[in-house]
């Protein structure tokens, strides 16, 4: 690889928001480069179970859905931080997205008649998701990497961002190392659009892979952009004792149970009307609750009990589920109820944007999780995260597209970057000392998991704040067992987690101030909404070597009053 290569825009990231996006990008009739630390079809997008929602009203008690009932759920889930017409946009834009994906090969589930099926999911009024069994993004991923492949676009693979580059106060590209050979190389462009997805790996209990580090987040945010109500975290109710794997909410949409050690189906005591398909935020913590008060199985777990819907079901719309629960739980879920606890899931939170991905850096657009448009306000619903990334995917690429043209960087900026980027490597990779990536990004874990999880209070939260800047003081001092090139993963998770230590410490700050309870960010001190002083966004800038500076937005409210939410 030369020392610099340009391109009219980069895509960082290769799951699905950024596949989409590069589509756009190359539709538009432009050269895009999809660069993505790992082989894009091992993205984390490539694990969502459930589905995906758009109101196509195929389910025979849903034909009466509408974008519009879709956008008001979506913004009643959210507890009303959701910026209004950004969640219109999403569920407006729903169907046209997910039948593109049909037609381009997504083999979705089908009803007898031929249609895409479509299962109830949590905090949604009508059965409106759409799935392939319970391997949707799967199915997805493999679709747009097709459609990827077929249009020919450049794909730079196990190619790891470290930094971007900023020129006049613009991103005009970035500094990436090849994984398999510890090279590194400029990538300049007219605009990089960054789909780098979630950073669930701050905590320690938590569904995502272990690539979910948010490392290129955390490069746009020490770039300028800021980052929006990132103290909202979603708790998934459903994840299984033991590993936190994912036991999807399809699960419950297809009629699962949940029962606590007495065997009592206890969610008529937290959502009567609605059961166990209230939202996410809500569900967790009446599980949590429950075993907080003993009435939990022993370790802290309940049961998911789905053997009433017979084998014929699970087998055929559960397949991935039952499969999971026998190879890392023991537990055939045809005759066994299944264990689980809740674990963090997914960011809510990210890289503040408009609708068509614009941060507040130039020349740097975001998509998919990494980013906050925001659509999901404090509580995000099941089957709209899976959308965002087609939806607004689509959107920031043809957004990129605009952009192309108007200027990219000197190569006097990209050589300087490479420059500094290498001298900082080969500083650390000769610092002495013994402090170790892996015993500090544990403690941040724990940290994260005991201090800053479902149940929030001023001082545990105020300890996670010094701890996490505590952590970032050691972090200056870790030094590495491996100095080699080659797939040298020992320096490659200490530069990640220099940034999960800033996303940690935005999350953990942001949580401390806000001082109410709203959708996932419950405050057992605060116990209550407060929309006098607290309906507004949380926006982080980064501050080099200190705390971050917290400011406010106000949120775009147009159509819907907030009102109560009640299940
Ligand atoms: C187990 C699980 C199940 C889920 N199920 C559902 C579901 O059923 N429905 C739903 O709506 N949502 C679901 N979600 C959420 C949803 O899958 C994700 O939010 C979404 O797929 C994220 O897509 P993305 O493209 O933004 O990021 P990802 O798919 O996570 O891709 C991120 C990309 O960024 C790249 N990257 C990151 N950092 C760097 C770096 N420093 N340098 C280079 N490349 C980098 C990675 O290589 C990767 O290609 C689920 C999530 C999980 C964890």
């Amino acid at each position: 690889m030369p020392e610099i290569t340009r391109h009219d825009v980069l895509v960082i990231g290769g799951g699905l928001a950024g596949l989409r996006a590069a589509v756009a990008i190359h539709d538009a009739g432009h050269d895009v480069a999809v660069l993505s630390k790992v082989y894009p079809i091992r993205s984390h997008s490539g694990a969502a179970q459930g589905g995906v929602n758009a109101s196509l009203g195929n389910h025979p008690e849903g034909h009466d859905d509408s974008w519009e009932k879709h956008a008001f759920d979506t913004i009643k889930g959210s507890d009303y931080l959701a910026d209004q017409p950004r969640a219109e946009i999403l569920a407006q834009d729903a169907p046209a997205r997910v039948i593109e994906m049909e037609h381009w090969g997504a083999y979705f589930s089908r009803f007898p008649d031929g249609r895409i099926a479509q299962r109830p999911f949590g905090g949604a009024g009508f059965p409106r998701t759409c799935y392939a069994a319970d391997r949707t993004g799967h199915q997805l991923l493999h679709t747009l990497w097709e459609q990827c492949i077929k249009r020919g676009i450049t794909f730079l693979n196990e190619w790891f961002i470290t930094r971007f580059v900023t020129s006049g106060g613009r991103v005009v590209g970035a500094v990436a190392m090849h994984v398999p050979s510890g090279e590194l190389a400029a990538f300049g462009a007219d605009a990089t659009v960054l789909a780098g997805g979630g950073y669930g790996r701050v905590f320690a209990k938590t569904t995502n892979a272990y690539i979910n580090t948010g490392s290129a987040t955390a490069a746009a945010y020490i770039a300028g952009a800021r980052l929006e109500d990132a103290e909202f975290v979603q708790f998934h109710p459903t994840t299984l004792f033991g590993t936190n794997i994912l036991i999807s909410e399809g699960v419950r949409g297809e009629g699962g149970h949940l029962a606590n050690a007495e065997g009592n189906r206890f969610m008529d005591r937290y959502a009567p009307s609605v059961m166990e398909l209230a939202p996410r935020d809500i569900v967790a913590r009446a599980i949590q609750t429950e075993i907080d008060e003993g009435r939990g199985f022993e370790g802290g777990y309940v049961h998911l009990d789905i053997r009433h819907l017979g084998a014929d079901v699970i087998m055929s719309r559960l397949p991935g589920i039952r499969q999971i629960a026998m190879d890392f739980a023991g537990v055939d879920p045809i005759e066994t109820p299944i264990p689980v606890q809740p674990g963090q899931h997914y960011s809510m939170g990210g890289l503040s944007c408009d609708e068509d991905g614009a941060t507040d850096v130039p020349g740097l657009l975001a998509c998919g999780e990494c980013s906050c448009v925001s659509v999901h306000g404090s509580n995000r619903l099941g089957g709209n995260s899976l959308l965002e990334t087609l939806v607004f995917g689509k959107r920031a690429g043809d957004r990129a597209a605009g952009l192309v043209g108007g200027g990219s960087a000197s190569d006097g900026a990209l050589s300087a970057a490479l420059e500094d980027a290498r001298r900082s490597i080969a500083a650390l990779k000769s610092r002495g000392g013994r402090e170790r990536q892996d015993a500090v990004r544990r403690e941040m874990q724990s940290v994260m998991t005991e201090k800053v999880g479902l149940f929030r209070e001023e001082r545990p939260l105020a300890g996670a704040v010094d701890a996490i800047a505590g952590l970032k003081e050691r972090h200056r001092n870790v030094s590495l067992a491996n100095t080699g090139e080659p797939f040298n993963y020992d320096l490659i998770d200490t530069l990640e987690l220099g940034g999960m230590l800033e996303l940690a410490h935005v999350t953990a700050a942001g949580a401390l101030a806000r001082t109410e309870s709203r959708g996932s960010h419950w405050r057992t001190d605060h116990p209550a909404r407060n929309d006098d002083d607290w309906l507004k966004h949380t926006m982080a800038t980064h501050v080099e070597g200190g705390e971050p500076a917290i400011g406010y937005e106000d949120v775009i409210i147009t159509s819907y009053e907030p009102m109560e939410r009640k299940y």
